[in-house]
């Protein structure tokens, strides 16, 4: 078993800042690193007040959180990853970006180590291409807030060794996460399920079937969803939601993705959720 004790993240926003808590929090030695310091330095602010916030609720002791902050490490070269043992690419969403960097990774990392990627909806094929070591490059789709979420979707592209599987799910059991193994397709498996649910329930909003509020609430009460469906569009972005139906539509060519109209409407007018501060719903 390939033993992952050091790790290097690329991006210290949202995701990378999440990933990187995780494991220093776990005990695993982190190299994050940003394309400027102010990247990183807000990324690391951000994981100082999450942790902060662990020791008010009494989950953690200010000596952990000195020991968490003290095994990560910033940089903004890729050369600091050497010593690494995976390193998790969480940059910006942008296929022509994700590809660049991963080039230039190649090049730096040791051949022995692996790479994942934290993308939502770019092949794992299409990216493991990107390098000379496709065998040990996968899909690490972890949900947002990170150091809460419980799931970690691991992707398998088509040339995924099993060793490179079987570390990235040891790994993720070692986070505490619960690892759930897929194969590469658009959307992987739960945003395929639940992007269209969320445009189904815009459906049901445009046809008048019920309010906001009640459709929300149905699907809170009857299926035991934390959240209701047209709520979390706000919390993801309309816009979001509306890309990713957008893939599905480009990539399986089948109507049943069809965008509805009222989203794609709202997106045309701004309302993209809790960041505009208006959505299904007024912020
Ligand atoms: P973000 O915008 O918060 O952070 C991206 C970071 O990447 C930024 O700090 C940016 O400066 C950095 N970056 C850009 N180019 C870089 C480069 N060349 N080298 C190093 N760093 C670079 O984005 P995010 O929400 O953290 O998303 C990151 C990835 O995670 C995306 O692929 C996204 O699809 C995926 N993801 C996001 C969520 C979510 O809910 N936000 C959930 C699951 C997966």
């Amino acid at each position: 078993m390939i033993n992952i004790q050091t790790i290097g993240i690329i991006g210290a926003g949202t995701m990378g800042n999440g990933i990187a808590q995780a494991c220093a929090t776990r005990g695993i030695d982190v190299v994050m690193v940003d394309i400027n310091q102010a990247g990183v330095d807000a990324g690391l602010a951000t994981i100082a007040k999450s942790l902060d916030r662990l020791i008010k609720k009494e989950k953690m002791t200010d000596a952990d959180k000195i020991a968490a902050l003290a095994r990560i490490k910033t940089s903004t070269q890729y050369a600091d990853m050497t010593t690494c043992d995976l390193v998790i690419e969480a940059a910006t969403e942008s296929e022509a970006l994700k590809i660049k960097i991963l080039q230039q990774l190649d090049t730096v990392l040791p051949a022995t180590t692996l790479i994942a990627s934290n993308t939502s909806s770019i092949s794992i094929t299409k990216l493991a291409a990107a390098t000379q070591r496709p065998e040990q490059f996968i899909g690490m789709h972890f949900f947002n807030p990170v150091p809460m979420m419980a799931l970690v979707e691991i992707i398998r592209g088509l040339q995924t060794s099993d060793a490179t599987h079987d570390a990235v799910k040891a790994l993720s059991e070692h986070l505490g996460k619960t690892p759930v193994t897929v194969k590469n397709a658009p959307g992987f498996v739960v945003n395929r399920i639940l992007v269209p649910m969320i445009n189904e329930a815009f459906f049901v909003l445009a046809e008048g079937l019920a309010t906001p509020e009640d459709i929300d609430a149905g699907m809170k009460l009857g299926c035991n969803h934390p959240i209701g469906p047209l709520a979390l569009a706000d919390m993801i972005g309309l816009d979001v939601c509306l890309a990713v139906m957008n893939v599905y539509v480009a990539e399986y060519n089948d109507g049943k993705y069809r965008p509805c109209p009222l989203l794609k409407e709202m997106v045309a007018a701004g309302y993209l959720g809790r960041k505009t501060g208006r959505g299904v719903y007024t912020y």
